[in-house]
């Protein structure tokens, strides 16, 4: 007998759920597409704990009659494609006709629809893929779906939904997301009786955005549009491709993770790496490796130039002229920068202004990601968060000068030139002469760096270099100076230290946070003007459960009307100006799961950022006893060569290695 059977429908749906439904927000995701793609106005979600056991979804649009709610049950049913044509310029939403088949097998399903052509509404009643009852029900115009109990026939399957907290956040977010591409929608949700979000039809991006986020966080950011730019003052050198139009935000706004990230196609939520990686270009020179910044973009390309069909949460898509996009993506938020006067206005690819010290910054993003390395942080690709606090204004934000000529080369004048000078590599902790200090550490044009003869290339220590093991570690450690300002070189008996500062601080400071939880005595600095704080939604579902955690370590929050949250006190160390960062990142890491196998405690998440975020930065001038002390401070510490995020602190180039280097043994 062979072995091999075509699979009945039931068990070819659930197998398609397992890639489909994920979680509440994969269904409501589907379910909201379904409700946009039937031209609905008004899209109303209720949700009970996180949509585990209730997801309802009404909407106004254009319903089913009898027979196709029927069908629309059946996999691969869709009213959306007919032929092979269709798939390659595909305008909706949905297309595979497999979500309502998928979200029917592992749930109980009663859906109620009515058209307007129609004398009778339908109601359709579906349990784990079975067809219950299917009958005459009133309805307005339109379709409400109720999905309850999801996974209750796949117990596995259950058991890897997380909490009601998280599944929630994803559910707003996912709420959230289809909202701002919709702004002509109204949207409703709301969790366990609950409002959480409500936002009337806006006229367009920005009016939803005040909507969503507030006026705070439409406040820092800058707009993004290249189908307004003049040609003349930007840098589009193609055919246009893609309109890109959206929201990114002021290089102060700094996330370490890409979640705040919100990237549409063709109105389409997608997490796309290409379209990330070629926003983070756009920051180049702005901000640092490692550090994300906010964005809202929707890139709009005919529709045969993307295919949608790559994955079937539809969450992917493939551009057929990738690079083409990713350049469109790129300029369009640099020209967005330029024209809040963070980048030099009229600045081109090719012409990386700060570039004539030596250093080659090419385009690629393989080449971005290296040059950024922290070993190389003088390096024109120089951040924003990586400057004292003193000179950040200055060099970080240079605001349009209405007088200065549209060419000059913001970076060359007013951001440090850094880099190849052997001379101003290392400054000597002794150096009092504050003529000399200023001359090694501000020259003032780049011009006079060159002045130094270049040195043939020499050999590298790389090989050499490690990073140090604890049992290795000696108390004595003497501080020689910094490199770049960022790092303490030193030496112990067995050879030069190089000790990164902010990681330093970061683990001093970390073990410090973490011992407020033993002593419940946090110490915290009262504002004197308490800041406010608007949360989005999905932050502000996870708020309750996380302010009581932010407290224990200093914080004093208080909920104001809506979604606005007053700091009137943050930990000791803590900069006011952080304190905001602190609390997007720490609301955001309700969905812990992101974090990995190892996942930490939410205290552990609030100390890590806490120390991340009050932790000296490099590209700091430290004076010597500043250097004793982190470094006499580190070595009490838990974990002295590593940090909270496990990077290494500590990197050792030892005497016995410099002696090989050398040819001396
Ligand atoms: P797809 O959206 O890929 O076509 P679905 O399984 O999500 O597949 O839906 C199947 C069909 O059911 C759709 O093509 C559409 O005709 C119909 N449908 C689903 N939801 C709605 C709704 N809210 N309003 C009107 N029609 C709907
Ligand atoms: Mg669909």
């Amino acid at each position: 007998m062979s072995k091999i059977r075509v699979l009945p429908d039931h068990l070819s749906n659930l197998i398609a759920a397992g890639e489909v439904v994920e979680r509440p927000a994969s269904v409501a995701k589907e379910l909201v597409e379904n409700a946009i793609d039937a031209g609905a106005t008004r899209i109303v979600i209720d949700v009970e704990s996180g949509g585990r056991r209730l997801l309802k979804i009404t909407d106004d649009g254009e319903g089913m009659m009898r027979d196709d709610a029927v069908l629309a049950f059946e996999r691969h049913a869709t009213s959306k494609i007919t032929s092979a044509e269709d798939l390659s310029a595909i305008a909706t939403l949905g297309f595979r006709g497999e979500a309502l088949a998928s979200i029917a097998s592992v749930a109980r399903v009663e859906l109620i629809t009515q058209r307007d052509d129609t004398p009778a509404g339908t109601r359709v009643v579906i349990e784990g893929g079975r067809m219950r009852d299917v009958k005459d029900a009133a309805h307005p115009r339109g379709t409400t779906i109720a999905v309850r109990d999801l996974f209750f026939n796949t117990p596995a399957r259950r058991k890897f939904l997380r909490s009601e907290a998280t599944e929630s956040y994803h559910l707003t977010n996912l709420v959230t997301h289809y909202a701002l591409a919709h702004p002509e929608i109204n949207f409703t949700l709301t969790n366990n009786g609950r409002e959480t979000l409500r936002v009337a039809p806006a006229k367009d991006l920005r009016e939803r955005a005040y909507q969503v986020f507030g006026a705070q966080f439409l406040d820092g950011l800058l707009e993004v549009n290249n189908a307004v730019s003049e040609p003349t003052e930007t840098s589009f050198s193609l055919p246009q491709i893609a309109r890109v139009r959206g929201f990114v935000s002021a290089p102060r706004e700094r996330r370490t993770s890409r979640d705040a990230q919100f990237l549409f196609v063709n109105g389409r939520f997608v997490r796309d790496r290409l379209i990330g990686r070629a926003l983070s270009e756009g920051y180049r020179s702005i901000l640092p490796h490692g550090v994300y910044p906010v964005a809202l973009l929707f890139i709009d390309v005919p529709l045969e130039e993307v295919d949608v069909n790559v994955h079937p949460a539809k969450t992917e898509v493939r551009f057929r002229r990738a690079a083409a996009v990713a350049d469109a993506v790129r300029e369009a938020v640099r020209a967005g920068l330029a024209s809040a006067g963070y980048v030099a206005a009229g600045e081109t690819r090719d012409a990386t202004a700060v570039d004539d010290v030596g250093s080659d910054v090419e385009e690629s993003a393989a080449a971005i990601e290296t040059t950024t390395e922290p070993i190389n942080a003088a390096r024109p690709t120089q951040s924003f968060e990586l400057r004292a606090a003193p000179q950040q204004e200055r060099i970080g934000f240079v605001p349009p000068e209405p007088a200065a000529p549209a060419t000059e080369p913001l970076h060359a004048t007013k951001e440090l030139p850094t880099g190849a000078a052997p001379a101003r590599a290392i400054h000597a902790a002794e150096a009092e002469n504050e003529e000399l200090r200023a001359a090694i550490q501000f020259p003032q044009t780049a011009t006079e760096v060159k002045a130094f003869p270049d040195l043939p290339p020499l050999d590298s220590a790389i090989k050499f270099v490690r990073e140090v093991a604890v049992e290795t570690l000696s108390s004595n450690i003497r501080p020689l100076g910094q490199l770049d300002e960022s790092f303490i070189i030193a030496t112990d008996d067995e050879g030069l230290l190089l000790i990164d500062q902010h990681v330093a601080h970061e683990r001093v400071l970390f073990d410090k946070y973490r011992a407020l939880e033993a002593s419940r005595r946090p110490e915290s600095q009262h504002m004197l003007i308490p800041e406010t704080f608007d949360l989005t939604p999905a932050q502000a579902g996870a708020f309750d459960h996380v302010a009581e955690e932010l407290e224990s370590y200093g914080f004093e929050l208080m909920r104001l009307s809506g979604r606005t949250v007053a700091i009137k006190s943050t930990p000791a160390d803590l900069p006011a100006s952080e304190a905001r960062n602190v609390l997007a990142e720490v609301l955001d890491t309700v969905d812990s799961e992101k974090k990995g196998a190892a996942r930490a405690t939410l205290r552990d998440e609030i100390a890590a950022s806490l120390a991340c975020h009050a932790a000296i930065k490099v590209n700091m001038p430290l004076a010597p006893e500043k250097m004793r002390w982190l470094i006499d401070r580190l070595l009490t510490t838990s974990s002295p060569t590593t940090c909270p995020h496990g990077r290494p602190v500590i990197l050792r180039l030892a005497t016995q290695d410099i002696l090989k280097g050398f040819h001396r043994i």
